[in-house]
């Protein structure tokens, strides 16, 4: 039987499929307006677990140990939107499940992603590949440079190969790994944004300002908040944002990342139904932070102000990065967030770091 969600109320469960930063810091905003979190994810300590009241460890695809967990929870969301379909639809039976699976299909498939995003906005152009003569084909027909991505499962540039003029097809798609992959024609960034809205099951917003995202191999290094922008570009952005999140019919917290050319264009790049990365900022310099914002919307709570009362510097403290953290403690407009990771190795995220500014600093 599904439980009643409409709001659902503080003291009730929301289940979180998914154990890592973005679950963490979803229950600590949760933990705050009086809501407890069960975690689902198949690693012990996980950095979600470690704030939230309970944890069912398991596999993504255990039958059993997902129907214990619908049935414990009043609601079910995820941090990460990599679950096959079949354990959505299994939960869906036990508890509410939001987002709906049609974010979360569209948003784990990249070829699934770009044929639905093309439909509202702008992409590279890109096509299908799955053979090393497919790409040949395809490079042949978008242009070199070109991007070779996973269709599936791919995140901070991994499984991803650069397919230059002089390119050795065979090498290029043994290295790229993956039985499907997307070939994406390389586009030519003057810099990259992204969006955060925030939907609710009665349809309204709430929408963060666009931001500057600067990347360093390929992983979100900094972001600038908000993003120095033209209005028009500013409402170009936010304007598809919205269209995207209606056509998914998305309760909760979409990501939509966005490329700006250097002819001054917008394509998407990727979209994520999900707290993102590019929105942890708003912890410190908003009166709702994405996670709260998130909490809301999953709930069917008013969704909060997201005017920025700071403008702000959010740096990713990755790897070794993160050994610095007794400096950034002792600096006075630093708001350090660390993800309670264990180990330290390259490429990982261990937490992260706002920088407060006064209004209009970026300007
Ligand atoms: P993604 O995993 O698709 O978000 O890619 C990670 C990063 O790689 C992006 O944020 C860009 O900096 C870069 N990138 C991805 N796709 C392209 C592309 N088609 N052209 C140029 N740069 C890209």
């Amino acid at each position: 039987m599904k439980k009643n969600v409409h709001p659902l109320a503080p003291g009730s469960t929301i289940g979180i499929m998914g154990g890592g930063q973005l679950g963490r810091m979803t229950a600590l905003a949760a933990g705050k307006l009086g809501y407890k979190c069960h975690i689902y994810c198949p690693e012990a300590d996980s950095p979600a677990s470690q704030v939230s009241a309970a944890t069912t460890l398991g596999a993504y695809d255990d039958i059993a140990a997902l129907k214990a967990f619908g049935e414990a929870v009043d609601v079910v969301t995820f941090e990460f939107e990599n679950i096959p379909h079949e354990s959505v639809q299994l939960l869906t039976e036990h508890a509410v499940v939001r987002p709906g699976w049609k974010s979360l299909a569209v948003a784990q498939d990249r070829l699934v992603e770009k044929e639905f995003i093309n439909e509202i906005a702008p992409t590279t152009p890109f096509r299908k590949v799955e053979s090393a003569a497919d790409l040949e084909a395809a490079a042949n027909e978008i242009g070199r440079p070109a991007v070779l991505k996973t269709a599936r499962m791919g995140y901070d540039g991994k499984g991803q190969v650069l397919i230059a003029p002089d390119c050795d097809y065979e090498a290029a798609w043994a290295e790229m790994g993956a039985e499907i992959g997307i070939l994406e024609a390389f586009v030519d960034l003057e810099r990259e944004l992204s969006v955060i809205v925030a939907r609710s099951p009665g349809g309204g917003w709430a929408t963060y300002p666009p931001v500057e995202n600067r990347h360093v191999n390929h992983i979100l290094d900094t972001t600038i908040a908000p993003a120095v922008l033209s209005d028009d570009m500013a409402k170009e952005a936010v304007d598809i944002s919205h269209a995207i999140a209606d056509g998914l019919d998305l309760v909760g917290l979409l990501a939509v990342e966005l490329f700006v050319t250097r002819g001054g264009k917008l394509l998407v790049n990727e979209i994520a139904p999900r707290p993102h990365n590019s929105g942890h900022w708003t912890m410190d310099a908003c009166p709702t932070s994405q996670f709260e914002q998130f909490v809301r919307a999953v709930c069917g709570l008013p969704l909060g102000n997201v005017t920025p009362h700071h403008d702000a510097e959010m740096k990713n403290l990755i790897g070794s990065a993160a050994r610095g953290w007794a400096d950034l403690m002792s600096e006075g407009t630093a708001h350090l967030h660390l993800y309670g990771k264990a180990e330290i190795r390259d490429g990982r995220k261990m937490g992260h770091v706002n920088r407060l500014y006064p209004r209009g600093h970026w300007k």
